[in-house]
């Protein structure tokens, strides 16, 4: 038996029992006539003690020899601590020791396995093994397993069926580029790895389930993104028989259930917003409406002056920052200089300071008078401190541009609070995307989304327009989840295919599979699928996914520890049949 008890458990209770411990030698401080060891497994740290007078000579000096890191075993009697350290559960008492077993030695550690490590994150991606025995890693992954099996629960009560889905398999449009596999019994072909496991889990409804979910991987071979992975992990859910009423209803469940069992907050019903007023009112898809700053549209109030800016714009629009009146001239130059940097794009920024006194200096004085600068306080809800700040150009453009402000000021000022949940379901999105590059239409969501039975007949004559039965769910500004009701008619599926520019040859030969299941009585069917990764993150209060996932890469899409991707051997290669790929591209 290497344990009669784990290090985070033992306490007053049970002092004077004889118990053994294994576990990592955290800590050693050697005075010579006595060693204090610090034993660390998942669980906690115990305090172990060696002393001249009380430890058999041959351990005491074995536990001289120990180093950090190292495996060891022991057995001893619990005592009571001299000095007691209240912040530990294990801290008022420490272990006398009687015999010690060295179970594995260790090399110096690259980093300090501390909760405030001195590894740099390469270092630490490096040897991530070590990494995780850090608590903050390891309470991450632990926290991770919660989630995950608190989502499975709540599902299978409410009837849902884990299925799991083949990842080699055909492509899948999300959007992204395939992660591909060759085939090495079918030279010269390729499976793809899911980028979701659509298809199937529709032909799961067709295949009569009813209720579906799924944790699944998906891999996106997608240009490098911050926090991105090129795999990640969803929560995959279908249903049938659903209007998209119910499939909303179903999934806020699920995201009340999981703020409530990992925060104890109760949230009450979520807010709805349609895909127009939030790029209206917030300028994204994805708002963070813990706070306001909401935007003004200007054009109205500001196009009837002579500032050629604004009257060639096709949008004027601005938000109140909170206290912004006292920021010095300085302070505005360096917004401005922020808003121009190429990541956000803005050509510049007009700002209005709006004094505590009521008056108002701007720095377009020149044009507008206070008349006009108070219908710009009115839109944009701007109250007496408060800077007003407008943007203006192409309309699109212009709004992303000041959605990155409100975000940014949201941060800077501190509005962005991680233990506030604001969960808001983004509904009526459009169907179709047009593509300036390829000059043609892309689904927004995916190409088995099914339009809004109102808005069909815009199908023929303004694709542009029709609004899909799509929907997203938000959480403090980030996309946790998204899904759709599908189309689950054969010929309006061909129909969407073909508006996407497939060729009836085309759509066939990737889909073919789909559009023959439709014909055997494909029920009506919607569902959605949430980012785990992320919604972790943010249910755990962070920014970062990367370590609630416990081997992530970096972003170079890199395994920096296994040092993947690597090449292959030339029998490798000539196996799969790649042989004469490489030499064509040499
Ligand atoms: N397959 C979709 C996605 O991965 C989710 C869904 O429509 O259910 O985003």
């Amino acid at each position: 038996m290497y344990r009669t008890h784990n290090n985070g458990e033992l306490n007053i209770n049970h002092l004077n029992q004889n118990v053994k411990l294994s576990g990592w030698v955290q800590k050693i401080r050697d005075k010579g006539f006595i060693v204090w060891v610090d034993l660390r497994d998942r669980y906690g740290i115990t305090q172990l003690v060696f002393d001249t007078e009380r430890t058999p000579k041959a351990i005491l000096d074995k536990a001289s020899e120990l180093s950090r890191e190292c495996v060891i075993q022991i057995e001893g009697q619990v005592i009571e601590r001299e000095s007691k350290n209240k912040d530990i559960s294990t801290g008022e008492i420490e272990i006398l020791v009687q015999d010690l077993v060295v179970l594995n030695t260790s090399k110096l550690p690259p980093f300090t396995i501390e909760d405030q490590t001195d590894g740099g994150e390469e270092l630490r991606m490096k040897y991530r093994y070590l990494d995780i025995r850090r608590n903050p890693v390891k309470q991450k992954l632990i926290f991770r397993s919660q989630v995950s099996m608190a989502v499975r629960n709540y599902l299978s009560e409410q009837d849902f069926v884990e299925v799991e889905t083949p990842y080699l398999i055909k492509s899948t449009p999300e959007g992204a580029r395939d992660f591909v596999v060759p085939s090495r019994m079918n030279e010269g072909q390729f499976y793809a790895l899911p980028q979701s496991p659509q298809t199937f889990k529709q032909l799961l409804m067709v295949g009569g389930l009813e209720k579906y979910f799924q944790i699944v991987k998906c891999f996106r071979d997608e240009d490098l993104r911050a926090d991105r992975q090129p795999e990640f992990t969803q929560i995959d859910c279908e249903m049938s028989f659903v209007t998209q009423e119910d499939v909303l209803n179903t999934f806020e469940g699920l995201t009340k259930h999981l703020i409530e069992k990992t925060h104890g907050i109760k949230v009450e019903e979520f807010p709805r917003m349609t895909f127009e007023d939030a790029m209206k009112t917030y300028g994204n898809d994805k708002p963070d409406i813990r706070f306001g700053m909401k935007f003004g549209e200007l054009n109205e109030v500001a196009q009837h002056k002579d500032f050629k800016i604004f009257n060639e714009a096709e949008l004027v629009v601005g938000i109140a920052i909170p206290g912004g009146a006292s920021y010095s001239r300085k302070e505005i130059d360096k917004l401005i200089d922020w808003v121009k940097r190429p990541q956000v794009g803005a050509k510049g920024m007009v700002y209005v300071k709006l004094n505590e006194d009521g008056s108002y200096k701007s720095s377009v004085d020149k044009f507008y008078d206070d008349k006009d600068l108070k219908a710009w306080a009115e839109k944009t809800n701007a109250q007496p401190g408060d800077l007003i700040a407008v943007l203006s150009g192409k309309a699109n453009e212009t709004r992303a541009q000041l959605s990155a402000l409100r975000m940014e000021m949201g941060n800077r000022l501190g509005l962005r609070k991680p233990n506030e949940f604001a969960p808001l379901w983004v509904v009526d999105f459009p169907l179709l995307e047009w593509d300036e590059d390829t000059q043609r239409f892309h689904a927004m969501h995916h190409p088995f989304t099914s339009p809004k039975a109102e808005d069909a007949e815009l199908l023929e004559t303004s694709p542009g327009e029709v609004r899909a039965n799509a929907y997203d769910l938000v959480l403090n500004g980030n996309e946790i989840g998204g899904g759709s009701i599908r189309i689950h008619d054969k010929q309006m599926q061909s129909k969407m295919l073909n508006l996407l520019g497939f060729s009836e040859d085309e759509a066939r030969k990737q889909f073919g599979f789909l559009m023959d299941a439709f014909e055997y009585g494909a029920p009506p069917h919607g569902g959605i699928a949430f980012g785990l990764d992320r919604l972790v993150a943010i249910l755990g209060g962070q920014e970062s996914i990367r370590d609630f996932i416990a081997f992530p890469k970096n972003n170079m899409g890199r395994d920096v520890m296994i040092d993947a991707p690597a090449t292959l051997g030339d029998d490798q290669l000539k196996e799969l049949g790649l042989e004469l790929n490489i030499q064509k591209n040499e």
